[in-house]
């Protein structure tokens, strides 16, 4: 294709470069996408500030566009100008990992497939070049700005899948940010009982207006004390880690009951951070203690059908949608504490 179109780099803390690129030709198993809307992660928040130092990245993981163009060996059944969710993740398809169905933690997902003059999932761009294996299918119907948090929301579901919650369960999320908010709607469309936890009041009222059973501020008291006071002294079923600290992962390990599964889902800052259990609680509770990165395909393909089919209602959660040359502004209104997803479109 003829053209040039713009992408973005960060190249430092708070420095973006808007690159002018060719647009790209799709190799025999690639497919080119026009972007149309990309959601700004934690990630992408984390390089931007500089506590993440990854540059020069070609950020934008949460991806949504038209199909334009595919490679003549790519077997799908999307039809050029129908509207795609773009999973940049790679997945090599052959490593143990991968065959052992952990493609969401492939051994070379570090390692890009294509050569490129900067690294990253590069979806804050004005086209992106996919290989066939990252195209997924939606409804022609579906908006972009919801589609693109199928990436976000296919994490979400692999961690509630994985951590087992069953209709009735006492589960606890701690931390009402948006993916939080997201084990919130899953958990509850299965049947679950859910109590978030979450010290900002904003957050927590959100959280009721979203269908949290029950709210508590981990600041105020004990923290497995008010978890067991709402559970009728038992603890919960299934703890969510979704806010970041260790300190976090060491009280879900004290609230959680018997039998039950403490799921670390956020990654956990600083990077290093140590906890300290009683390994004997293990032995005494038959308690899990597990976590989960990322989606596999399954994942991906499932919250593209349920955005598809209407089974979930995002719009809430965007609280803010910019052209992309407002890449900056987003960013910063990303890092705020009163916005969940801001979402830049193209
Ligand atoms: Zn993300
Ligand atoms: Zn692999």
């Amino acid at each position: 294709m003829a053209g040039t179109c713009k992408r973005a780099v960060f190249v430092g803390p708070k420095q973006i470069r808007f690159d002018e690129l060719p647009i790209p030709e799709p190799g025999p198993r690639q497919a080119l996408v026009k972007v149309k809307a990309c959601a700004l992660c934690t990630w992408e928040q984390r390089v931007y500030t500089g506590e993440e130092h990854f540059y020069p990245l070609a950020g934008g993981h949460e991806v949504s566009g038209e199909l334009v163009k595919l490679g003549r060996q790519v077997y799908t059944d999307t039809q050029i100008g129908d509207r795609v969710m773009a999973s940049p993740l790679t997945r090599c398809g052959y490593c143990e990992s991968c065959r052992r169905g952990l493609d969401n933690i492939c051994d070379n997902n570090r390692k890009p497939f294509r050569e490129t003059d900067v690294p990253g999932p590069a979806g804050l761009a004005e086209y992106i070049l996919l290989e066939d294996y990252q195209l997924y299918k939606a409804n022609n119907d579906a908006p972009f700005e919801e589609i693109c948090l199928a990436e976000p929301l296919a994490c979400v579901l692999r961690s509630v899948r994985k951590a087992g919650v069953k209709r009735t369960d006492n589960v606890v999320v701690v931390g009402a940010g948006i993916m939080g908010l997201f084990h919130l709607m899953l958990a509850k469309q299965i049947g679950a009982r859910v109590i978030i936890s979450e010290p900002n009041p904003e957050r927590t009222a959100f959280a009721q207006e979203m269908g949290a059973d029950e709210v508590i501020d981990p600041t105020q008291e004990m923290f497995a004390g008010q978890v067991k006071a709402s559970t009728n002294g038992r603890g919960a079923d299934v703890v969510f880690c979704a806010a970041s600290t260790a300190q976090a992962v060491e009280q879900a390990v004290e609230a959680v009951a018997k039998g039950g599964r403490v799921h670390i889902y956020a990654s956990i800052h600083p990077r290093g951070d140590k906890i300290s259990i009683d390994p004997n609680t293990f032995h005494s509770k038959e308690i899990v203690l597990t976590g989960t990165m990322s989606q596999d395909k399954e994942d991906v393909l499932q919250t593209v059908r349920m955005i598809s089919q209407g089974l979930v209602d995002l719009k809430p959660f965007i609280s803010l949608i910019l052209p992309f040359e407002k890449l900056e502004e987003g960013l910063q209104a990303a890092l705020r504490s009163d916005t969940y997803r801001v979402v830049v479109t193209m």
